[in-house]
């Protein structure tokens, strides 16, 4: 099942889910609530920099 990043118009906050059927549904933010959320492009296939990925704090098993 794909991942998808969204952030938050409202409060700024970037969060993933997970997509089933209903993807066409923007899920709502996990912190304020609203629906005003943005599916945000990943970034596999920006060239070739690898670079770490520092945003958000570690904890996603
Ligand atoms: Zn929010």
């Amino acid at each position: 099942m794909p991942i998808f990043e969204f952030e938050c118009k409202k409060c700024g906050k970037t969060f993933e889910t997970l997509m089933g059927s209903n993807e066409k549904e923007k899920p709502p933010c996990p912190d304020c609530g609203s629906k005003k959320t943005k599916r945000m492009l990943s970034a596999f296939s920006s060239g070739s920099s690898n670079h770490n990925t520092s945003c958000g704090p570690a904890g996603s098993a």
